[in-house]
């Protein structure tokens, strides 16, 4: 006589499902290939943009001190000095990222930070000392900066994954964090209360 052994019914949807496929389908950040053609065109662009940055990050370390002399508010003077020690890390960073494409590092000159930089001594110049209205110009011409350097930044990010520079994409990331952070700072400074007390200021 046959016996049949039923099989035990299945409760239903217990969460053990399988645990081995989830692992090892995550994409790495960088490219595997770390084959990096260093007479490239691109990997040529991207050193230039390095001195590009270098020289406007060496440039800003003096020009936001003398931003934070101008400024009227505490508030705004904190954060620039903030951001002073920041700069001054992330030169440092940049350096290591020559050392990471074996260059030596070199400044060339930014167009672009050197005409930032001279409109935020024009926006110091056409404000009054002491004015609430200078911080709200002072937050507009260190928005700009940051933009530029989020976009440099950004690219550099990219060129450097794309070159398969891991260990250069960490420490451009770093800094790419602190600049947008910065500009959302700023904002915070802008909205909270220096735009509202200069309204009423007169010209
Ligand atoms: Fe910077
Ligand atoms: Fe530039
Ligand atoms: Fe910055």
């Amino acid at each position: 006589m046959a016996t049949t052994t039923k099989a035990a019914p299945k409760k239903a949807a217990t969460k053990s499902t399988s645990k081995t496929a989830t692992k090892a389908a995550k994409a790495p950040k960088v490219p595997e290939n770390t084959e990096i053609a260093e007479e490239s065109a691109l990997n040529e662009l991207f050193i230039d943009e390095l001195k590009d940055i270098y020289w406007a990050e060496k440039h800003l370390t003096k020009a936001l001190a003398k931003l934070s002399k101008k400024a009227t508010t505490d508030e705004l003077r904190g954060a620039i000095q903030t951001h002073i020690t920041q700069t001054e890390n992330q030169i440092t960073r940049l350096e290591q990222v020559f050392d990471v494409v074996g260059e030596k590092a070199t400044a060339k000159k930014c167009e672009a930070m050197a005409g930032l930089i001279k409109e935020s001594e024009e926006i110091v110049e056409s404000t009054e000392d002491g004015s609430i209205t200078r911080d709200a110009g002072i937050i507009s011409a260190c928005q700009k900066v940051e933009h530029y350097e989020i976009a440099s930044y950004g690219t550099l990010k990219t060129l450097a994954g794309v070159l398969g520079y891991a260990e250069a994409v960490e420490l451009l990331d770093a800094t790419l964090q602190e600049e947008k952070q910065t500009d959302e700072i700023l904002t915070q400074v802008a909205e909270g209360t220096i735009n509202q007390s200069a309204k009423t200021e007169k010209a």
